[in-house]
């Protein structure tokens, strides 16, 4: 019987044991759950780098490899030429011809890398429909002078409305222009928009209505506060151009929001890595 009470008691301690593991698995499963990386990743000028985008930066290509590879955004850039033709485009000029003093009709039969011709908005939109699970990241670029900027960021919008675009879920706006941002958060509320320069700290940012940041990498690797004081804001954080694997980590395991790269499936491999570990 005495024997029979002890085997009893050792049975109990062992359950108790093995309970108390497993509550402890479970805790620490849920704990690894919770910080697991959740970035966004963004590709930089569509997924332009592979071939069955023939290697083109912001063309159409591009655009409809990201939607197509489903990354959660496709980073684009918009100047406007003389005559009001939105046009994506990086740089603001085209073989030496400046985007904004030219009509349309100077670049028209510019071809990108893969032949297609520069993209006009409403082309670039139109095939943008297709991919309702790539938000669109619209880069606008800065132009020479306010008024100029205001008639751009009407034109986006209304470009925007006409392809039912005009949603906070399937565009968010980006720019170095301070005023193209400040115009955006006005007549596009609800709307992401993230400022590109870090001339500007995120808490004025913040009181101007601009809703994010969207800043060079080395921004937040010098300043740890950078990150944290959009965090405490409820400002959306985005990063650029990460193309380093090892980078790409560091910022994963930063929390950083959105991720903009040039090599998307590079990036999308180390985010499954980290979230398999
Ligand atoms: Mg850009």
């Amino acid at each position: 019987m005495k024997r029979n009470n002890s085997l009893l008691s050792g049975i109990r301690r062992l359950l108790t044991v093995v309970s108390c593991v497993l509550i402890a698995c479970c805790l620490f499963s849920c704990k690894q759950k919770v910080e697991k990386p959740k970035t966004a990743i963004v590709a930089h000028r569509g997924y332009w780098n592979c071939e069955a985008a023939g290697y083109a930066r912001n063309s159409i290509a591009a655009l409809r490899q990201a939607g197509e590879a489903h990354f959660e955004g496709s980073e684009f850039d918009v100047n406007m030429t003389a005559d009001s033709v939105l046009l994506v485009w990086h740089d603001s000029y085209i073989d030496g011809k400046s985007i904004e003093k030219n009509p349309y009709s100077e670049f028209a039969d510019v071809r990108l890398a893969n032949g297609e011709p520069i993209p006009v908005l409403d082309s670039f939109l139109l095939a943008a429909v297709d991919y309702p699970a790539t938000q669109l990241v619209f880069e606008l670029k800065p132009h020479s002078t306010p008024e100029v900027e205001d008639a751009a960021v009407s034109l986006s919008l209304k470009a925007l409305e006409r392809y039912g675009l005009l949603d906070p879920s399937r565009v968010m706006f980006i720019s170095f222009s301070l005023h193209a941002c400040e115009q955006l958060a006005q007549l596009a509320p609800g709307f992401t928009v993230q400022y590109l320069s870090a001339d500007v700290r995120p808490s004025l940012l913040k009181q101007k209505g601009i809703s994010g940041v969207d800043s060079h990498l080395n921004v937040f690797l010098n300043d740890s506060t950078w990150l944290e004081e959009a965090e405490s804001l409820d400002m959306s954080t985005n990063v650029w151009t990460v193309n380093e694997d090892s980078l790409m980590q560091v910022f994963f395991e930063m929390g950083i929001q959105q991720l903009t790269t040039d090599r998307p499936d590079a990036a999308r491999e180390v985010l499954s890595k980290l979230n398999n570990n």
